[in-house]
């Protein structure tokens, strides 16, 4: 069974460091900072840094590979479309990699970046998605490269995950998203229970992830854009009608920028 950990950095990044207690194997997710992870690896000497998953170029997602590569023999992974120095194994969508003994698919999820990719364990019994800058608690990642209609498919990939997937990603933006989310959506009770839940977190200093696909499909905005409340909610911030998902998801998309 493996476990996950948060180890924050910069202001609002977490970087993801997953073990396997049995192998005494660790891998991290979108290390911005080597410093957290070298940190922690210096406490538990008895685990061993294997592999470093990479979703995108961002620097808050990068800048600690050169460091954790001459620090440890860990195997660096990330997405092929995307100019990332360090990197041992390119992938593209539809690969599969073996890390600590499970395989995970990689899933191209354009939209914050071109080349962006996820990383999804189809467990039966606890799937997880590694969703980096894509799909947000409650949100969503800001369109830097693609455009809506590429992150609107993206969202609409990770939407048809199991239910019971367990979301970590890459940034603490929860609390924000959901208050846009209710201004979306402010009948939806779902969207005003997990907010009082994460307000009480976050003044407890607390992290509010992971999240679910399921939680996900009932409060967040932008895996919401075919439901009628969220398409009126987007002509009326436009002032005129939005007819189709990936125009309701641009709308929607637009507000929360200027939110
Ligand atoms: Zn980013
Ligand atoms: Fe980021």
């Amino acid at each position: 069974m493996l476990e996950f950990l948060a180890l924050p950095a910069f202001q609002d990044n977490y970087i993801w460091l997953i073990l396997d207690p049995q192998r005494q194997e660790a891998a991290v997710v979108d290390p911005g900072d080597a410093v957290p992870v070298i940190t922690w690896l210096g406490r538990h000497p008895e685990y061993q840094l294997r592999h470093v998953l990479v979703t995108h170029h961002h620097r808050d997602h990068t800048g600690g590979l050169a460091t954790l590569k001459a620090a440890t023999d860990c195997r660096i992974w990330g997405p092929k479309a995307e100019t990332i120095a360090g990197l041992d194994r390119q992938l593209n969508d539809g690969d599969s990699i073996s890390i600590l003994g499970q395989t995970l698919q990689v899933y191209a999820v354009p939209g914050h970046t071109l080349g962006h990719i996820a990383f999804y364990c189809d467990d039966p019994e606890e799937p997880w998605l590694l969703s980096g800058d894509t799909l947000f608690a409650g949100g969503c990642g800001r369109l830097f490269e693609g455009t809506a209609e590429q992150m609107h498919a993206s969202l609409e990939r990770l939407r048809a995950l199991p239910d019971a997937t367990s979301v970590y990603c890459a940034h603490e933006y929860t609390q924000a998203n959901l208050r846009f989310a209710h201004a979306v959506e402010p009948d939806n009770s779902d969207i005003r229970v997990r907010l009082e839940v994460v307000d009480d977190l976050r003044a407890a200093g607390r992290i509010t992830l992971p999240t679910s696909i399921a939680l996900e499909k009932r409060t967040n905005p932008f895996l919401r854009s075919d439901v009628p409340a969220v398409v009126a909610a987007a002509a009326a911030q436009q002032g005129e009608p939005v007819s189709g998902g990936v125009a309701t998801f641009a709308a929607i998309r637009a507000w929360k920028d200027r939110f």
